[in-house]
């Protein structure tokens, strides 16, 4: 018997999120993804796409989900990578949330509303740990 995991209001992020459980060797199947397709309000009003598992799987299965959300296969991949995750340059910390300075905030919306997506990588990291300040690929 399949038991939901999860569910998603980007489809495509329930296909990753299969695509991993499947790479660990643990079978997944996605379900409701058309409805998304087909109508997104009426996706949204059903609960989204869910991902679903064998319910002896479901431990294994909440276990791998739970490292991806938090950021741990990110990391174990940069680290296997050779690349160290974002952190503050004074302090190390990993825990710090990322802001845009206001003049870029206005530029993004003016490319939004009238151009087109606005580069991300310009944004500005602050450390919740020390205060401190750094743009993307600086230290
Ligand atoms: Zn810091």
């Amino acid at each position: 018997m399949l038991v939901t995991l999860a569910r998603f209001l980007d489809p495509w992020e329930a296909y990753v999120v299969r695509a991993l459980l499947e790479a660990e060797g643990l079978p997944a199947t996605v379900a409701h993804a058309h409805h998304a397709i087909a109508n997104w309000p009426m996706s949204l009003a059903l609960g989204g796409t869910a991902v679903q598992v064998p319910a002896p799987l479901l431990v294994s299965a909440r276990a791998l989900l739970t490292d991806y959300r938090t950021g741990v296969l990110e990391q174990q991949l940069n680290e296997d990578l050779g690349i160290r995750s974002e952190h503050c340059p004074r302090c190390g910390s990993m825990d710090f949330k990322r802001t845009m300075p206001l003049h870029r905030r206005i530029g993004a919306l003016v490319i939004v509303l009238f151009l087109a997506a606005y580069p991300s990588r310009r944004s500005l990291f602050i450390c919740r740990n020390c205060g401190g300040q750094w743009r993307w690929g600086q230290e």
